[in-house]
């Protein structure tokens, strides 16, 4: 535990080498931006369990204070309003860098907002960095990947993303942001890390942002189809939050920059991704079919063998156990207080 605290809070602290007395303190102070959405909300929990003092930084855009909420009061936790796009001075030891929004849905909804948040939100985060000598985490995407032309993704591989599509402002985006990350790390020496997320679901995803677990279980739950995109056969692997968290910290924590590909490597397509949660809600639920959106991905899943190796990581609950931990959440946002009168 000594090695955590060490570098970054003596250089925050001015770089004498030597922390002030009066000041040691076991727990690190940890910024996280966008703490108030679906991620950042679950790894705000494990940070203040396991005793630092957090910062978090959110819009509002999709994040929500209910998702916070029950750290109200706890005098080492603090929640600002505050859009990255603009500067920001705070003092802490490491930074976790997840504002931007995620679902295709709210990413689309104002794509050059999408861009400047990715781009300048990512500059001045990095510029914060390197003034207080802070550790700084991105949390990229597979999205980096594009629609591979390699199967599965390995982080050597360059993607295959169109400049000029409907997704690229995230895409492209969060390219660019893994750019900045490097070019501070190799220019002004910031510890950094980047880790590429693949698609992850769980407790207090927003219910009605677009992604696919959200909407199927969501729709399920309400008795209405499941609407498939396309022809239901396009793959993704999904990875449920709690071990992307656990990775998260594991790379801040270590050795390694990176690039990590966080995922979980079990691969589904749409229509058997529809069968678990016939299965977990209702055997009785449809599926209906939709067009489906412009360059969407056919297949992604990620190659793990890094995070295996260098970070000791890999992802615990599969699917079918992740699943039902999400319905509970989503049946009591749905439906309140009904579920006692009817269970
Ligand atoms: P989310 O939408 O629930 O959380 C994003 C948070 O960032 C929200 O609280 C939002 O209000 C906040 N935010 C957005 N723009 C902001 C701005 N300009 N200034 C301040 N706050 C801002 O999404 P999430 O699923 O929790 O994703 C978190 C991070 O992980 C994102 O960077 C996302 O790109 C990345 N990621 C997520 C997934 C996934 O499947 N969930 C996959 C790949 C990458
Ligand atoms: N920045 C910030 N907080 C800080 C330091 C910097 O928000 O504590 C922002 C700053 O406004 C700038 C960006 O980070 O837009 C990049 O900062 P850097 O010092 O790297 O570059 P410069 O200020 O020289 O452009
Ligand atoms: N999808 C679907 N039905 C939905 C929402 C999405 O079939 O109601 C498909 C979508 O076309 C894509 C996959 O599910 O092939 C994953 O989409 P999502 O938006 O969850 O994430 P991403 O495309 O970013 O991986």
């Amino acid at each position: 535990t000594t090695s955590r605290v060490s570098s970054a809070m003596i250089t925050s602290w001015g770089g004498s080498g030597k922390v002030p007395l009066g000041l040691k303190r076991k727990g690190l102070r940890v910024l996280v931006t966008g703490g108030a959405g679906f991620v950042g909300s679950h790894l705000v929990d494990r940070l203040i369990a396991r005793g630092d003092s957090v910062i978090v930084v959110d819009n509002f855009f999709t994040g929500r204070k209910e998702n916070v909420v029950h750290h109200f009061g706890n005098p080492r936790f603090e929640m600002i309003r505050h859009d990255v796009v603009e500067p920001l001075l705070v003092e802490v030891d490491q930074i976790y860098h997840l504002a931007c929004p995620a679902s295709p849905v709210h990413y689309k909804f104002n794509p050059v907002k999408t861009i400047k948040t990715n781009v300048v939100g990512t500059l001045n985060m990095l510029g914060l960095a390197k003034r207080i000598g802070a550790r700084f985490l991105l949390t990229s995407t597979s999205e980096v990947y594009g629609d591979p032309l390699q199967h599965p993704q390995v982080e050597t591989y360059w993607g295959n993303v169109n400049p000029i599509g409907v997704r690229s402002c995230y895409d492209e985006g969060k390219r660019v942001a893994e750019t900045l990350t490097m070019d501070y790390h190799r220019g002004a020496g910031v510890e950094v890390r980047i880790a590429r997320i693949f698609n992850t679901y769980g407790p207090r995803m927003c219910i009605d942002d677009g992604r696919v677990v959200s909407n199927f279980v969501a729709q399920a739950l309400r008795k209405e189809p499941m609407t498939v995109y396309g022809d239901g056969k396009q793959t993704r692997s999904f990875q449920f939050v709690s071990d992307l968290v656990e990775g998260l910290m594991r790379l801040m924590e270590g050795e390694h920059v990176g690039p990590f590909n966080l995922g979980n490597p079990g691969e589904f397509t749409m229509l058997e991704l529809a069968e678990v949660v016939k299965e977990t809600i209702d055997p009785n639920a449809r599926i209906e079919f939709r067009a489906n959106t412009e360059d969407d991905p056919h297949k992604r899943k990620p190659d793990i063998t890094r995070a295996k190796e260098l970070l000791g990581w890999e992802p615990k609950v599969s699917l079918r156990k992740g699943l039902p931990l999400m319905v509970t959440d989503f049946r009591q946002r749905i439906f309140g207080d009904h579920i006692e009168e009817t269970a």
